[in-house]
């Protein structure tokens, strides 16, 4: 199977701000920041969406929720209030097949979304 764009990112293939890694995610900064503050939360496992998940990946999704936390306070916007979002498919407006969270803050977000 190719490899998708993330999990590129993920192997240094292709460069990008990261932010964070472990051996299970990788963090990094996306490329069209929608707000001050934009990182996109990866599994290095290529799941394609949260749509796809499994029972076996139970750990691995606790692992990055625990890790948006981190993230957002490592970034300044966790005592401030920010956003994630999983977008799924194609009304989701999914354009990477590579499961990601998006987490986003810096400034006040609208609800809902467009
Ligand atoms: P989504 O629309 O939820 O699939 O989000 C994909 C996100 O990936 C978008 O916010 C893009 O701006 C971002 N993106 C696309 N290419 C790159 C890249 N090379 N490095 C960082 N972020 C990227």
């Amino acid at each position: 199977m190719e490899k998708t764009l993330f999990q590129k990112i993920a192997d240094k293939e292709i460069p990008a701000s990261i932010v964070y890694e472990d051996e299970l995610c990788v963090a990094f900064r996306d490329i069209a920041p929608a707000a001050p503050v934009h990182v996109l939360l990866i599994p290095r496992k290529p799941i394609p969406s949260i749509a796809d998940a499994t029972a076996e990946d139970a750990a691995l999704l606790a692992h990055l929720m625990l890790k948006v936390g981190d993230i957002a306070q490592a970034e300044g916007i966790a005592e401030g209030g920010f956003r994630t979002v999983l977008n799924t498919g194609e009304n989701g407006g999914q354009t990477v097949p590579h499961l990601h969270i998006h987490i986003i803050g810096g400034r006040s977000l609208q609800w809902p979304p467009g």
